[in-house]
């Protein structure tokens, strides 16, 4: 708590002393005007009659008043007679004042209902017996307009005009409220003096009220906080009591509402009590600090709300008394959950817990007074005033810290708010980069796997057309296997089916091979057959044509494209060649031949191949039958 609280310590210092001067200034202003009063206003005895209630019967008239026995007159020492329905009589008896002059009679209580008051001329005669001479009578209250009063003033103001020394006064007061009778005899120049003084009091407090209330209304409309605006409600309420109680109300706003200015001091008080009820819970925060006062406190003004409404229907004296109980008990209240924040250390309920205590104190003081327990160098009423100002002054104060505290709060939330959200872009920077630098990573990462992956599988390729390619040739001759020619074959017959063109196939055997073998041994009939591939290479030119080792000495040759007579003349080239060829081995000359059979077809489907192979191989038969080393060649058709 006290941490997050505003003001230093010493400059609370300071605002003490300012309150305090302030204050003491105020209160030497009271007991200056209040030593005026007892200076300057005459002196008279007085005492009080109550009457006792008598069912059925009718009020005591004022001659059997004056003829009472001095015994049943009580002296009058204290204003306050108490909230009572009876009929109060008062006797005031003054024996000094100058013939023929001007008085003011002042009954300085403008909330009373009833006041008759009767003026007598006071004649002794010789017997000793007194004699009363009514010289004027007058009707006043609040209870009856503002503009029947016979001087047109806040209090109840009276003339009398001195026929001799001895003058009585003869008071009946009556009515729902409480029954208060300040009461004082001016001369009348005396009455001015004293009133200027009055005068300057009562605008010293209004002027600051109206301040106080003006300043925090501006506040408000800057700031927008509602708490200013209870506080300004505050200050104009607690002012429109002074007002009502200083019969201001009823002189300059409403002269002529007598229903209003029976319940307006309670309708104020009301609303005064709401107002301050609403600050304190907000000002102290007790929602947080202290849940328990806030929740009776909330009750409590449930309480007042009612009893405002109330305040325009229910019986005045049952209202008062109700107001009067309610603020009782509340003040305790808010005083206490104060006080136990203070003791904790919250800076702003120390100043809350002195404006309460300032207003509390005046209460008490007065009360004292009420009961005749001790003397006040003041009237009491400017007390209750100095009290009020005091205690507003403070919980502006208690406002002022409360603000700036709250200030300094949303301040420092505010830049935590930006500094987190600074690091929350930093963080979410950071993240985005390292996903940037990942994704980038990852990104290479599988461009390098990619390509590795790309060689490998290069390579791999490569190893297998070498691989398919070291399976499609024959070693001992280097030309193309059985295999291999099984493929090409049928790949060379699609070709020709597609395209419509003449495919030529070439089945050769050499011609007494075994003898070779048998005569000259094995390694001479491979060198044999070395020299027959490379003749077939060397006869055989074209890139189409595709030379085959179809199996021990004989050999396959497939010609696309080729027609019968031009692969005839091929083949016949080939034979030639051979007969003219001879295989020199280990100084022996070994010469061979081949005979050839040789077929031709378009072809028309898949199946053609191994008949044409088949047809080729029977007509190398048939070249083997007809005595060898030649070529035999025919069309083929299915
Ligand atoms: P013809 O074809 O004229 O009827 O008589 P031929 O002697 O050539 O007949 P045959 O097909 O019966 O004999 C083939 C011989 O070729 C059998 C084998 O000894 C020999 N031969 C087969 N392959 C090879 C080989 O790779 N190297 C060697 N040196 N001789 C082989
Ligand atoms: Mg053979
Ligand atoms: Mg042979």
């Amino acid at each position: 708590m006290q941490s997050n609280q505003v003001m230093p310590r010493d400059r609370s210092y300071w605002i003490a002393a300012i309150v305090s001067l302030f204050v003491l200034g105020l209160l030497a202003l009271t007991v200056s005007l209040t030593s005026k009063i007892e200076e300057k206003s005459l002196p008279f005895d007085a005492r009080y009659f109550v009457e006792q209630p008598a069912a059925g019967l009718e009020s005591l008239n004022e001659q059997s008043v004056l003829a009472l026995d001095d015994n049943l007159w009580q002296s009058f020492e204290k204003e306050n007679l108490g909230l009572s329905e009876r009929v109060h009589w008062i006797k005031l008896q003054t024996e000094t004042l100058l013939v023929d002059e001007q008085y003011l009679f002042e009954l300085n209580y403008g909330l009373l209902d009833n006041a008759d008051v009767w003026v007598y001329a006071h004649h002794m005669s010789e017997d000793g017996s007194a004699r009363y001479e009514q010289i004027a009578t007058y009707s006043v209250g609040d209870t009856q307009s503002f503009y029947f009063r016979p001087i047109q003033h806040e209090q109840f103001l009276f003339p009398v005009y001195a026929e001799t020394t001895h003058v009585t006064l003869l008071l009946k007061l009556y009515g729902e409220g409480p029954i208060k009778a300040p009461l004082r005899l001016w001369e009348k120049s005396d009455f001015i003096e004293y009133s200027g003084s009055h005068k300057l009091f009562m605008g010293l407090f209004f002027g600051y009220m109206i301040a106080m209330a003006l300043s925090n209304l501006f506040i408000y409309a800057t700031t927008r906080n509602p708490i200013f605006a209870v506080y300004t409600a505050y200050v104009l309420s607690i002012g429109m009591v002074a007002v009502t109680l200083h019969g201001m109300g009823f002189r300059y706003l409403w002269p002529d509402n007598i229903w209003f200015q029976e319940r307006a001091i309670a309708f104020f008080a009301c609303s005064t009590l709401i107002l301050i009820i609403t600050f304190s819970i907000q000002v102290l925060d007790l929602k947080n600090n202290s849940i328990r006062a806030f929740k009776l406190l909330k009750l409590v003004r449930y309480v007042f709300y009612a009893l405002f409404v109330a305040s325009f229907v229910m019986p005045y004296s049952l209202l008062l008394t109700s107001v009067l109980v309610m603020i009782a008990c509340t003040t305790p209240v808010i005083l206490v959950s104060s006080l136990s924040l203070a003791i904790k250390g919250n800076l702003i309920a120390r100043y809350f817990s002195g404006a309460w205590a300032a207003l509390l104190m005046s209460g008490i003081a007065l009360a004292f007074e009420n009961f005749g327990l001790y003397e006040l160098p003041m009237d009491s009423s400017y007390l209750l005033m100095v009290g009020a100002i005091t205690e507003t002054l403070l919980l502006a104060l208690a406002l002022a810290i409360s603000f700036s505290t709250q200030y300094k709060e949303a301040e420092e939330a505010r830049a935590l708010a930006v500094e987190n959200e600074r690091q929350a872009m930093a963080a979410k920077d950071e993240l985005l980069q390292v996903q940037q630098e990942s994704q980038q990573a990852l990104e290479y990462s599988v461009e390098e796997r990619t390509l590795e992956l790309e060689i490998a599988m290069r390579e791999l390729s490569e190893v297998n057309q070498e691989l398919e390619r070291l399976s499609a040739i024959d070693p001992l001759t280097g030309l193309m296997n059985r295999r291999y020619f099984d493929k090409r074959l049928l790949a060379e017959t699609r070709r020709s089916r597609r395209e419509q063109r003449i495919l030529s196939l070439a089945m050769l055997d050499i011609d007494f091979f075994k003898k070779i073998n048998d005569e000259h041994g094995h390694l001479a009939g491979d060198e044999c057959l070395k020299v027959f591939a490379s003749t077939l290479q060397e006869n055989i030119k074209r890139p189409s044509d595709i030379i085959c080792r179809y199996g021990g000495e004989e050999f396959v040759v497939i010609l696309p494209a080729t027609d019968l007579e031009g692969a005839h003349k091929l083949m016949e080239r080939v034979r030639s060649a051979l007969e003219q060829t001879s295989v020199n081995f280990e100084g022996k000359r070994i010469s061979m031949t081949v005979s050839i059979g040789l077929s031709s077809k378009v072809m028309s489907n898949d199946d053609e191949q191994a008949a044409l192979l088949a047809f080729a191989d029977k007509l190398l038969y048939q070249a083997k039958e007809s005595g060898r080393n030649q070529v035999i060649a025919q069309a083929y058709s299915a």
